[in-house]
């Protein structure tokens, strides 16, 4: 009988389900989009009961490509990080819409603690990894106790849940019998200290949120219940949990200290793992725990921790020139363009669309080109474009390298840009250190599986998932590091300039 590990990749925009097996290959996959809500601007919202309809109409589909002499080992999931739902203990009906992590809707409530306590937020970096934000789910879910009528009361009465996806999901898959989540997205609430591995008493008192309605906290590879899913089969473990970025981390096998993986998407999302030592930074880095535990072959010592940070525009500045500017058709067509010249010809374009993110801080920068001259073409322009991706991810890197006190040898990437040689290329280049692309780029998905299978022992231990670890191709530095340096300066001027641009007139 053949078996495979189910993972349950819920995102932003689709719910996905990939079987793998024992190779980490994929044996099929199914994927369905559902529907964004936008209640008012910057407001984000889902529906709870598509996310689970959708989820469990994937999981139907891919198993149906199954033969019968096939079964399903374990289940492991994977989602969307922050994103906040709050349901009904009695009935699993949720009171109001899943806020997405993108909304926006509590930053004023963030602001304003911001200036009125500076002494809480300095608390809740140093329990949480956190730099407070509206993006995590506690200002979500004490919104939605404020505003659902009657629901501080009820919470308060032990009636209702909170859950971010993961829990969701294992909420309806076990009929409602495992209130659950594991370290990782526990790690996002801006509810839990990250050190202690427990709820935090100050905090959830700000935010007048019960600890009764949150979920038990358990490691990310451990059995959490049984799904009975009818016909799709009886008593499957649920076996793994993680969120989208540490389940990337984990399928990319970064399990060793200073491991570093990027997946270059809209954005660019950079992960160092730290170890057991949960590094605080001094960059505007996020604190945060890894999938993974250290000990470990059986995961089961304390948690490992790593170093986040992110870039706000990455493919979202090729996406720009293909649909703002028109100036390409199609992504993958950068690449050619960018071979073509030798460099930029001394343009650099700072992408700074909303912003810039670690370690420059600065919402009010605005994107900006410098250093144009009569010679510059197109060619140019997109090539500085693309440049700009590696830029922000050195940026990220070098930053995470200061405050881990580690320096790196290689980055693991995946994510839809990384297809890009040149791109990839140009980031050893400007690294000084080695660019690895695996063949499977479905890490995320990847990594909820490996969690899963681990712990039904359908894989052995780390080392024997290293093995499935294939690489599809390596980029070495091949620049001249005196001229890396030089591009590198370049760029910073370029960024002061799109600071100082945006300063207010005195
Ligand atoms: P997300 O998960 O954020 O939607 P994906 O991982 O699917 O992103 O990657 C899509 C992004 O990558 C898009 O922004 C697109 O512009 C960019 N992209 C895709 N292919 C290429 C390519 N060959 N070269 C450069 N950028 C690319």
């Amino acid at each position: 009988m053949k078996k495979y590990v189910m993972a349950l990749d819920q995102g932003t925009t689709s719910s996905r389900c990939i079987l793998f097996d024992k190779q980490g290959n994929i044996r099929a996959k199914a994927q369905k989009e559902y529907t964004q809500i936008y209640p008012k601007p910057g407001w984000v919202e889902h529906d709870p009961k598509e996310i689970w309809s959708s989820q469990y109409g994937v999981m139907a589909e891919a198993m149906a490509l199954l033969s019968e002499e096939e079964r399903i080992e374990a289940i492991g999931i994977t989602n969307q990080r922050e994103t906040t739902i709050v349901w009904e203990k009695a009935t699993g009906e949720p009171i109001y819409n899943a806020i997405v992590w993108q909304c926006r809707r509590t930053a004023e409530q963030i602001d304003r603690m911001k200036e009125e306590d500076p002494e809480l937020c300095s608390y809740i970096t140093e329990k949480t990894g956190l730099i407070p934000d509206a993006y995590f789910s506690a200002s979500k879910i004490a919104w939605i106790l404020d505003h659902v009528e009657g629901a501080r009361q009820r919470a308060e009465k032990g009636e209702l849940l909170f859950g971010t996806v993961d829990t969701w999901l294992i909420y309806n898959l076990t009929k409602g019998n495992v209130h659950v989540t594991d370290y990782t997205n526990a790690s996002r609430t801006m509810l839990f200290d990250i050190h202690g591995l427990t709820w935090d008493k100050k905090i959830l008192d700000y935010f007048r949120i019960p600890e009764e309605m949150l979920p038990q906290v358990k490691p990310s590879s451990c059995v959490y219940g049984h799904a009975n899913l009818g016909s799709l089969g009886e008593n499957i473990p649920i076996a793994g949990a993680a969120g989208d970025q540490q389940a990337a981390l984990f399928g990319q096998c970064a399990f060793d200290k200073g491991d570093v993986k990027n997946t270059y998407g809209t954005g660019c999302f950079l992960l160092m793992n730290t170890g057991t030592q949960a590094v605080q930074s001094k960059e505007g880095l996020l604190t945060t725990i890894a999938a993974g535990r250290a000990g470990d072959d059986n995961l089961s010592g304390d948690v490992e921790y790593a170093l986040e940070g992110s870039v706000f525009v990455a493919g979202a500045a090729v996406q720009w020139l293909r649909d703002g500017i028109e100036m390409i058709e199609k992504a993958p067509q950068t690449q050619q363009l960018c071979e073509s010249v030798p460099d930029t010809k001394g343009v650099y374009l700072v992408p700074a669309f909303a912003g810039l993110g670690a370690p420059y801080w600065n919402p009010h920068a605005r994107g900006m080109m410098v250093g144009i001259t009569g010679g510059c073409k197109k060619e140019h322009f997109v090539r500085a474009t693309l440049e700009s991706i590696a830029y922000q991810t050195d940026d990220v890197i070098r930053a995470m390298e200061q405050d881990a006190k580690l320096s790196l040898s290689q980055v693991k990437v995946d994510g839809g840009a990384s297809a890009n040689d040149f791109l990839m290329q140009f980031q050893a280049d400007i690294l000084g250190s080695k660019v690895m692309r695996p063949k499977c780029i479905e890490t995320t998905a990847l990594g909820a599986a490996y969690l899963a299978g681990l712990a039904v022992g359908y894989w052995k231990d780390k080392q024997e998932i290293k093995e499935n670890w294939q690489l599809e191709r390596e980029f070495h530095p091949a620049m001249d590091a005196k001229e890396s340096e030089t591009r590198r300066k370049g760029w910073k001027k370029a960024v002061r300039t799109a600071i100082f641009w945006a300063q207010e007139e005195e």
